[in-house]
């Protein structure tokens, strides 16, 4: 069994690389049968990445309170709509008068879904909807291509990707609006998700991540931010620790900068209304922004860094595909109390399921070792303290869950 490795999913052993953009991908040995799906993140297309940022900030709004916001979620629909396998849906709800919306209407977004072996569920999106804070609703110029086409563009080409295989997971990619109104279309979704009992596991969030550098002179290519929050009945920052794990040690020279809060001050994002609904979900941000960009007529695709917004494609894609096909969780995961310079642990499994043990030093924010140990329910690890490190044992690609 492998140990302080590696990439939980690829079955051929040896190591691969290649390389794209500057960036090298490391396909380590390891388990679950995918050779085939190994080049996920190699297919990354960067320049239909750019058409589909340019297509969307050629609306000259996609405010939720114009017809710009419906054109715009047809056009993500008709592109969904040509990934075979995919059932898409325009799903309508009510957006209120507020201080941003001057009447109460229906409004529309976008979910497609990815059918899985399993009603297990996964969910990626960015929010196709802009605002211009400083002009008129109806008229004022909102090209919103970093906030958030990127996340569109992101998601489409997700499904792209994904959609070529079989995953335990189903997966569904959703183009958000209503976000600058409060988060509206989100909330409208993780409501229904709630309602209808979604086996909903984890929530991925794209909004902002295509712009690398800022006009202070601040410059990040090689990182994403996932914010995540804790609280009782989600396990957020668990999804975030093994996607800057995935991350990690799966794309060589790019990689995640976890934060520990729900988002950045005085902002909020999609993932949110999901842990309020209690799902575990994150949010994916570049790292500086370029504040005097946002919501004005300047968030333009010449400021879009497509190699870096490829670069977090791939990052999903590696999360995703991960997640997609592990099997469920373990439960009831317990270290024994004994007194030992050895660790053991045991946990419920499911048969069919092969499980991987993660640990790290009590202060560090990141897993720092893996084994993986089979088809069991309990394992030994032997001279690391229980009581300076904390352990969790995971299904093979999936989520850990914290031993206690
Ligand atoms: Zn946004």
């Amino acid at each position: 069994m492998p140990e302080r490795t590696l990439a939980p999913f690829y079955c051929s052993g040896g190591t691969r690389t290649s390389h794209h953009t500057g960036i090298m991908f490391a396909f380590l040995a390891a388990a679950v049968d995918v050779t085939d799906q190994t080049s996920i993140w190699e297919q990354v297309d960067q320049k239909r990445l750019q058409a589909t940022v340019e297509k969307l900030a050629s609306f000259n709004t996609r405010n939720t309170n114009t017809p710009e916001l419906g054109q715009a979620c047809d056009w993500v629909a008709s592109q969904f709509q040509e990934i075979p396998g995919l059932q898409v849906e325009t799903i309508r709800y009510t957006l209120p008068s507020s201080r941003r919306v001057p009447v109460t209407k229906e409004v529309p977004e976008v979910v497609a879904t990815l059918p899985g072996k399993t009603d297990r569920t996964l969910l990626v999106g960015g929010h196709v909807d802009t605002i211009n804070m400083q002009a008129d609703i109806a008229t004022g110029r909102a090209p919103g291509a970093n906030d958030d086409a990127s996340g569109v563009a992101l998601t489409l080409e997700l499904a792209r990707l994904m959609a070529k295989h079989q995953w335990n997971q189903t997966i569904k990619f959703v183009a958000f609006s209503g976000e600058e109104q409060g988060l509206v279309g989100s909330t409208a979704l993780a409501k229904i998700a709630h309602a209808q009992k979604w086996n909903l596991e984890a929530v991925l969030s794209n909004d902002m991540v295509g712009n690398s550098s800022n006009k202070a002179g601040q410059k990040d290519s090689k990182h994403v931010r996932v914010f995540s929050e804790e609280g009782a009945t989600h396990e957020s920052r668990e999804l975030a620790r093994v996607v800057e794990w995935l991350v990690r040690h799966n794309i060589k020279g790019f990689g995640v900068k976890l934060v520990f809060r729900r988002d950045r001050f005085g902002r909020g994002g999609d993932h949110t209304p999901f842990v309020e609904q209690g799902f575990s979900a994150v949010r994916f941000v570049e790292v500086h922004e370029e504040y005097s960009r946002q919501h004005t007529p300047d968030d333009l695709p010449q400021y879009v860094d497509f190699s870096y917004l490829a670069n977090n494609v791939r990052a999903n894609a590696v999360a995703l595909a991960s997640l997609a096909q592990a099997g469920p969780a373990p439960t009831d995961v317990r270290i024994v109390r004994d007194q030992s310079q050895d660790t053991t642990i045991h946990w419920k499994s499911t048969p069919g399921t092969r499980y991987a043990l993660y640990w790290r030093e009590t202060t560090s924010p990141v897993w720092e070792s893996y084994r993986e140990v089979g088809e069991t329910n309990e394992a030994k690890v032997t001279l690391v303290n229980k009581d300076d490190h904390v352990f969790a044992v995971g299904a093979v690609g999936g989520i850990p869950q914290e031993a206690k």
